[in-house]
């Protein structure tokens, strides 16, 4: 051991351990897109490789322009980071101090916890009923040194949507200086009008940030951009201390060719929905317990610690990957990110083989 010594805070977490990945298996532990990005974007990339030199621009002006003309949102209330991953791990460095905590449901995203520890600050993971958030429960583990009340809507990795009014009481109920995060990084596998990622409630609220990914049904997870809409005070604190240069230029010209074609994006959530409907009901008949999903996956509860490590090692020498969830406590189930309908149908076949 070195003399050398972190800060405290950093002894108690562990690093988070990604999806894993083989050059030649089916890749269903990352909710990625089975479909890859839009033709699109790789035939513009292929064209903009001669600009690697160059630094990206630090402002993203054009993919915010981009972004305020698509969602119809004020350009000045948009930030962008390197995935959401790194916009959540920057808001929390912006605002928590160790006597803060934050509040989120016990199944929310594992990198909230990992993010608040980080800053040395409390993570409070509030009880979930049906695997589900229940927002009189996250109001009620609010005390006064509560600082971030983060939920993901529709939530990895349980796959369940609270409705609009859930999330309009929990914005409108959460105190004006407390940060309230709507992480919607699933936002567009939603085929319901009456859904909104939460961008109706920055303007009224100057506590509330949006998140949003390029990571999921577009595609481009390995290009590092998400971002966030959120009143200008939020957007000024997230540049305070973000990376000058944090999004690299070819991400950003992906983003922006990615935005252009919709007609991907409705056809991955047609195709998802199919395929995760397909796999619910495999797994309905052959009388195996899972959360109902609204996501690109799909948590199976194969009852037992014991079986749930068995079924996975079992896909896995089938050379498919799914994930283990016993970090959430989840010590029974996997979650098996819905892919390609050849994927699907392999993991079927893999699954009767094992069962
Ligand atoms: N939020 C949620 C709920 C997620 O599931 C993920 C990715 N697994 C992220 C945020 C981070 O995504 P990214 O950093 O790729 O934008």
């Amino acid at each position: 051991m070195s003399d050398l010594k972190a800060r405290d805070a950093l002894q108690e977490i562990h690093p988070y351990v990604p999806g894993e990945f083989e050059d030649d298996a089916i890749k269903l532990s990352s909710n990625e897109n089975p479909y890859g990005c839009s033709e699109k974007v790789s035939e513009k990339l292929s064209k903009s490789l001669n600009i690697l030199h160059y630094y990206p621009d630090g402002g993203v002006n054009l993919l915010r322009d981009a972004l305020s003309c698509f969602y119809k949102i004020d350009r000045d209330l948009i930030g962008v980071g390197a995935g959401s991953d790194e916009i959540i791990r920057t808001l929390f460095h912006a605002y928590l101090t160790p006597s803060d905590n934050v509040v989120f449901p016990e199944y929310g995203f594992l990198m909230y916890r990992l993010a608040t520890m980080a800053n040395g600050a409390t993570p409070i993971a509030v009880r979930e009923d049906n695997y589900t958030a229940q927002v009189d429960m996250i109001l009620g583990a609010i005390d006064e040194n509560t600082k971030i009340v983060i939920l993901a809507n529709p939530n990895n990795p349980t796959g369940t949507l609270l409705p609009q009014s859930e999330i309009r009481r929990l914005v409108e109920n959460v105190p004006s200086n407390i940060l309230c995060i709507l992480d919607a990084a699933y936002a567009e596998y939603i085929d319901d009008e009456a859904y909104d990622a939460g961008h109706e409630f920055v303007e009224k609220h100057a506590n509330v940030a949006v998140l949003r990914t390029f990571s999921k049904i577009y595609g481009l997870s390995g290009l590092r951009i998400g971002w966030m809409h959120a009143s200008k005070e939020i957007i000024d604190n997230f540049n305070k201390i973000r990376g000058a240069f944090n999004v690299p230029n070819l991400s950003q010209i992906a983003a922006i060719e990615a935005l252009k074609d919709q007609d991907f994006v409705n056809h991955t959530r047609k195709l998802n929905e199919i395929e995760r409907t397909g796999f619910e009901s495999y797994l309905k008949d052959k009388g195996i317990t899972f959360v109902p999903s609204h996501g690109n996956f799909v948590l199976v509860d194969f009852e037992t610690k014991e079986r749930a490590i068995s079924i996975f090692k079992a896909l896995k020498a089938a050379k498919i990957l799914v994930r283990p969830v016993g970090f959430y406590n989840l010590n029974s189930h996997l979650r098996i990110s819905i892919g390609t309908k050849e994927q699907m149908d392999r993991l079927k076949q893999a699954l009767d083989e094992i069962l």
